[in-house]
């Protein structure tokens, strides 16, 4: 209902409006109430905390999925990719603070829910020069797909699968009521702007020192490296990549991400090609 017509109901209203608040709220209540709830103007987006020495180059690492929105859930061990990314995150954020050459915040430190926008324009918020988004993929219950894949934003999908893994990955907004196709229209109209394309050849670039970095770290599939429409990385100002760890649909797979070493291994393996990316960017300057 739009507020004004909300507004004319309530001074067609029998009794006279009051004069000031407290004498409405005093009145004996109806024993009808109609309560609408409009976001606050202006909701502050979540700022995370920073950690690393000032003057570094910023990651931002975001943990997919979180609080309502458990994302792929492993039909034998109940285990959640929600659960998976945050721990993936954490250990991701423990080796680049060791490094000391970066600063890293992450999108979420706990079992939040964010829209899929909200997570860029955070990482846009503080400045960052790095985005990687970390989900874990979920395949039909018979296929034996497993490893890793990194994908990159597209207008075009390299291939089915990774459109319709696009498709999911995005279905996480609808969970919270966002219109995806205002979101799709944005990812469309936005990779008309040259600044994307730049990013878009920058996070291509990132995706491919990752493989390259983490192989015999993190166990890469075939075709590593794909592309469709994830509105996660629609951020035209920063390379930005989604990183599916593993399948939580493969025991193997489950079993690494669950281990200490499978998750530090994929820490290992973003952080060499995180020190080169930046290393690469210094010597261009
Ligand atoms: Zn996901």
């Amino acid at each position: 209902m739009p507020l004004a017509m909300f507004a004319s109901i309530l001074l067609s209203m029998p009794w006279p409006v009051a004069a000031d608040t407290a004498a409405l709220a005093s009145r004996k209540r109806s024993r009808y109430s109609l309560t609408i709830l409009l976001d606050p103007p202006g909701t502050a987006l979540p700022r995370p905390r920073i950690y690393g020495p000032a003057g570094r180059p910023l990651v931002v690492i975001d943990a997919g999925h979180g609080g309502h929105d458990p994302g792929a859930v492993s039909a034998e061990t109940g285990q959640r990719e929600k659960d998976i990314t945050l721990a993936v995150a954490q250990a991701i954020k423990a080796e680049l603070i060791r490094s000391g050459r970066v600063r890293v915040a992450l999108t979420r430190e706990d079992d939040r829910f964010l829209v899929l926008g909200e997570r860029s324009e955070i990482a846009h918020a503080i400045k960052a020069d790095l985005f990687i988004s970390i989900h874990a993929d979920s395949a039909q219950p018979s296929s034996t797909a497993n490893g890793a894949t990194i994908y990159t934003l597209s207008e075009v999908a390299s291939d089915r699968e990774a459109q319709l893994l696009a498709q999911r990955e995005n279905r996480a907004d609808i969970i919270n009521g966002v219109n995806l196709g205002r979101q799709r229209g944005e990812v469309a109209s936005i990779l008309l702007d040259l600044a994307q394309r730049e990013s878009m050849d920058a996070s291509a670039g990132f995706a491919n020192l990752l493989k390259r970095e983490a192989t015999g770290l993190i166990p890469f599939r075939p075709d590593f490296h794909r592309m469709a429409g994830f509105v996660v990385l629609k951020a035209p100002d920063m390379p930005s990549i989604l990183l599916e760890v593993g399948y939580v649909t493969n025991p193997d797979d489950l079993e690494r991400l669950a281990s200490d070493s499978g998750k530090i291994n994929i820490a290992r393996g973003i952080r060499r090609a995180v020190e080169i990316h930046f290393a690469r960017k210094l010597a261009e300057r």
